[in-house]
């Protein structure tokens, strides 16, 4: 099965497809990772604060694949944002990744109040000039954090990865995404499972003859999204890959994009944890 690439803004690219390891333990990541790699997922997106990027990077090395066929993303957490403690917490992810390169390093929240995104992305600059991240992006940015980013660096980043289920179509961001050329990558993608039992979901995967995880994740696929489910169940990771074998027409994208839902995750715009 191939799985379509999106084009970054820097010329790199990211399959649309990849697996997401939030809420498992570093051995759980491990063979989780493990499973995905086996089965043809080529993305993994994992994060400081999972605490699971040993667990992460140790499958990924012992897959046998070239570091290079793999598409691997880590973020920053939020206590170590700040120029500094930005080139500090990179290189503490890739000793525990067991690396020397990530494909794509994220700030994971803009934590507006806290005020040092913009410093944040600055140190991620250089951090991608030294060559030891391919690409640099965002997560839970709002327009008004990516603006100033843009604005303040002169660089757009190349993702913005943002809570985007059914219910939740983030029609907004995507239409300012498409307008600057940022790639909008999909967490909770099933809505952490909540959006599979939606009437509309149900029905559009019974009619394509799929389970409702397949029906979603092509919804994403067809507006465009890259997307990372996650699960630790080997038979659910299998189906989550085998989305390529059908299409939603557009009245049944348009169904599910029109499905009343909620955020299931913090509002980035008051979301300030540290
Ligand atoms: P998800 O939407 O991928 O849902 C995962 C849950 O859905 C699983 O735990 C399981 O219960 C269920 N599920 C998965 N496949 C299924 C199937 N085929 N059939 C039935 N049930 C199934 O939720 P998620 O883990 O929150 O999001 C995916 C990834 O996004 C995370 O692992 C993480 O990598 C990333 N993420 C990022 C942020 C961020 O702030 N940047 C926040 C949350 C998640």
């Amino acid at each position: 099965m191939t799985v379509p690439n999106v084009k970054l803004n820097n010329g790199t690219s990211i399959p649309q497809l990849g697996f997401g390891v939030w809420q498992v333990s570093d051995d759980g990541a491990h063979d989780a990772v493990a499973e995905a790699l086996r089965v043809g997922y080529r993305s993994v997106d994992t994060a400081k604060v999972y605490e699971n990027e040993a667990g992460t990077g140790r499958a990924i090395a012992e897959s046998g694949l070239a570091r290079d066929e793999v598409f691997l993303t880590t973020k920053l957490w939020n206590s170590d944002q700040g120029f500094d403690e930005t080139l500090r917490a990179f290189d503490a992810s890739l000793e525990r990744l067991g690396t020397d390169y990530v494909d794509l390093y994220l700030i994971h929240w803009p934590v507006l109040e806290y005020d040092r995104y913009v410093d944040t992305f600055k140190a991620f600059q250089q951090i991608r000039d030294s060559g030891r991240a391919k690409a640099i992006g965002v997560s839970n940015f709002t327009v008004e954090a990516l603006r100033r980013v843009i604005d303040e660096t002169g660089e757009t980043p190349a993702i913005n990865q943002i809570e985007l289920h059914p219910g939740l179509p983030q029609d907004e961001l995507r239409a300012f995404h498409a307008e600057h050329g940022i790639a909008t990558e999909a967490w909770s993608p099933l809505g952490q499972g909540e959006s599979l039992t939606d009437a509309a979901v149900v029905e559009v995967a019974a009619a394509h003859g799929v389970t409702p995880a397949q029906a979603i994740l092509r919804w994403h696929l067809q507006l465009g999204n890259v997307v990372i489910p996650k699960s630790v169940t080997p038979a659910r990771i299998a189906e989550n890959f085998d989305v390529f074998g059908f299409t939603l027409s557009d009245d049944e994208v348009a169904r599910i994009s029109a499905l009343p839902g909620k955020r299931i995750g913090p509002d980035p715009a008051t979301f300030n944890l540290r």
